[in-house]
């Protein structure tokens, strides 16, 4: 049995570890300290996660939640240029339908037509695997901060209590 948190603004114990987010919290994990969320009053703070219980306190999945899409992409690195459908994207990557050959661990320049009008989003990426169901893509710690990027993946996603609280909570 591991330790069981509570949450420090409305003491219940529906507590769920996210992923560092800000550089504070990317700071914080090098001593075993990680964001959490309450599910009752969507508080976030920081708490150690040293003896935790794991299953009291899953990852919260949410956060990189997939959502099924269907965008334009074209891709670029080195001598090699792409282009192909994006399948699902996440605010971790996405999964591309496409006939160019990649290895793992390619790394490409992504770009995503996000509607029509609208410059494309342009993240790095890197492979992750290749298989059957399309070519898997791991975007660069950069991507993951780029506000446009979250912004699309959040307006896809209805039903995100931690839309503002994320913020709100790690004010310093
Ligand atoms: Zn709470």
């Amino acid at each position: 049995m591991g330790r069981i948190l509570s949450c420090p603004r409305c003491q219940k114990d529906d507590i769920l570890r996210s992923h560092p987010q800000s550089a504070r919290e990317h700071l914080a994990s090098f001593i075993f300290v990680a964001p959490f969320r309450c599910l009752s009053c969507s508080h976030r703070f920081l708490a150690s996660h040293l003896w935790l219980d794991h299953s009291t306190h899953p990852i919260d999945r949410r956060e990189h939640l997939r959502i099924p899409v269907r965008l334009y992409l074209s891709f670029s690195g080195g001598k090699v240029r792409g282009e192909g459908t994006v399948l699902d994207l996440s605010m971790g990557g996405c999964i591309i339908k496409c006939g160019t050959q990649v290895h793992a661990d390619d790394i490409f320049y992504l770009q995503l037509s996000l509607g029509d009008g609208e410059l494309p989003l342009e993240v790095a990426a890197m492979v992750r695997s290749v298989s059957a169901r399309g070519i898997a893509f791991k975007f660069l710690r950069a991507a993951q901060e780029n506000k446009r990027l979250l912004a699309f993946v959040q307006a896809q996603t209805p039903d995100q209590p931690d839309k503002s609280s994320g913020k709100v909570g790690v004010a310093a």
